[in-house]
C-alpha cells in the first residue's frame, strides 16, 4: 500500500507513527478508516501489530468516511470503518461500500443480534442508553421504563438532547418496533411535554441540568457517567445522579452499539479479517470496553470494575437491524411531534 499516506487529505488525522507507514511498504498491513477517537483505538491495534506483525494505518475523520468510501469506489485504500452507532453502520450498508463476511471466530465470539445483516457489520462493544435519575429529588425505584418518561408526574422534569441525535432516533426507533407508530407517537408527545426545556446540548449537559436543579431525569449514554467521575469539574454533576437501567421488568434496556465493517474494495482484505477476529476475542474486548466505559459484546467478558459498579442489567434482546429499519420513521416522528421546537 505505497500510496496509503498520499491518500490521505491533510483535514484528517493520521495515528500511527510515520515509520509504521514506511515500514508498511515492505509489511503486512491493514487499513482502517475510523470515526473513534485514536485514544481508544489505538492502544489495541499496536497490541494487534505486536502479535501478528501486521501494521494497522489508520484515517480517523468525524465524519464523512462513507462519503469518502463511494467517491474512491474500487480504489479506496480502505479495508475496514470503525464507527459507533447502528445508523452509521447501517448508512455504509446502505451505500453499499462494505461487503459480508462471516468467520467462525466472529461467528462465536458475536451474539447473532449484533451482527449485521449477512455479515456486513460486526458490533464491538455495546452502551446502554440510560435514565439519569436525580439523588435528591427522585426515589429509587419512582422510575423505572422508558414508557415511563411519558407520565404526567415528571411535568418540566426531564432534560434530553436534540430527538434528532442518532442516539434518540435509535431509542425512538426501539419504541416503534415494540409499540408500533401510533403508540410511540404519543409517548414521544408526552415525554415533550415533561420537557424541562427545549431539547440541547449533549448527554453529559443533561446531567449537569440535573445537578443544576433544571431538571429530575435525563436520557443519557451510560459511558458517559464513566468520564464524567474522571473529570475535575464534571464529576460533582455524575455524583448528583443515579443511574437507572430502564424495562429491566420487561424488555430490557435500549443498547447502541459500537462496530466494524469490511469494506467493498479491501484490498487487504487477509489482513483485515484477521483484525476483525482479533477484535472480537476476550482480552481485545475487553481492553476495547475498558478504554470507554462500554460493554463487551462477547458473552463472559466483564466490563471494567467501575462499569460492574453500576450494576448488571438485561438489554433489549431485539435484533438492532430490526431497529434500524425505522430511523427514518423516528426521524419523522421528531418532526411531527416538534419534539426539539
Ligand atoms: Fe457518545
Amino acid at each position: 500500500m505505497i500510496n496509503f499516506k498520499r491518500l490521505i487529505p491533510s483535514s484528517l488525522v493520521i495515528i500511527g507513527s510515520l515509520l509504521s507507514i514506511t515500514q508498511s511498504q515492505a509489511a503486512e498491513e491493514v487499513n482502517v478508516y475510523s470515526y473513534r477517537q485514536p485514544f481508544l483505538i489505538q492502544p489495541i491495534f499496536d497490541n494487534f501489530t505486536e502479535t501478528t506483525g501486521i501494521n494497522v494505518n489508520v484515517v480517523f475523520a468525524k465524519k464523512g468516511l462513507t462519503e469518502r468510501l463511494k467517491r474512491e469506489g474500487k480504489n479506496s485504500p480502505a479495508d475496514l470503518v470503525f464507527t459507533v452507532d447502528i445508523g452509521r453502520l447501517d448508512e455504509v450498508v446502505k451505500a453499499n461500500v462494505v461487503q459480508g463476511v462471516t468467520t467462525p471466530t466472529l461467528n462465536e465470539n458475536i451474539p447473532s443480534q449484533y451482527q449485521g445483516p449477512e455479515g456486513q457489520w460486526y458490533a464491538l462493544t455495546t452502551r446502554a442508553r440510560v435514565i439519569y435519575a436525580s439523588k435528591e429529588r427522585v426515589a429509587e425505584g419512582e422510575i423505572t421504563s422508558y414508557e415511563d418518561l411519558a407520565n404526567p408526574e415528571w411535568k418540566g422534569k426531564i432534560c434530553t438532547r436534540s430527538g434528532k441525535h442518532p442516539y434518540n432516533v435509535a431509542l425512538i426507533a426501539s419504541m416503534i418496533a415494540h409499540h408500533g407508530e401510533a403508540e410511540t407517537e404519543s409517548w414521544l408527545s408526552a415525554v415533550k411535554s415533561n420537557l424541562a426545556q427545549k431539547p440541547q446540548g449533549n448527554d453529559r449537559a443533561q446531567v449537569k441540568a440535573i445537578k443544576e436543579g433544571v431538571c429530575d431525569l435525563a436520557i443519557g449514554n451510560n459511558y458517559y457517567y464513566g468520564k464524567m467521575l474522571m473529570d475535575k469539574e464534571q464529576s460533582a454533576w455524575a455524583h448528583a445522579v443515579n443511574i437507572v437501567f430502564p424495562n429491566q421488568g420487561d424488555r430490557g434496556t435500549h443498547v447502541n452499539i459500537s462496530g466494524i465493517s469490511l469494506t467493498k474494495s479491501a484490498p487487504n482484505k487477509e489482513n483485515a479479517i484477521k483484525l476483525m477476529d482479533y477484535l472480537s476475542a476476550p482480552m481485545a474486548q475487553k481492553m476495547f470496553a475498558e478504554q470507554n466505559f462500554e460493554y463487551p459484546v462477547k458473552a463472559g467478558v466483564e466490563p471494567s470494575a467501575l462499569v460492574s459498579s453500576w450494576g448488571k442489567f438485561k438489554s433489549d434482546a431485539l435484533p438492532l437491524k430490526d431497529i434500524a429499519k425505522y430511523r427514518k420513521l423516528a426521524v419523522k416522528l421528531v418532526d411531527r411531534t416538534g419534539f426539539d421546537n
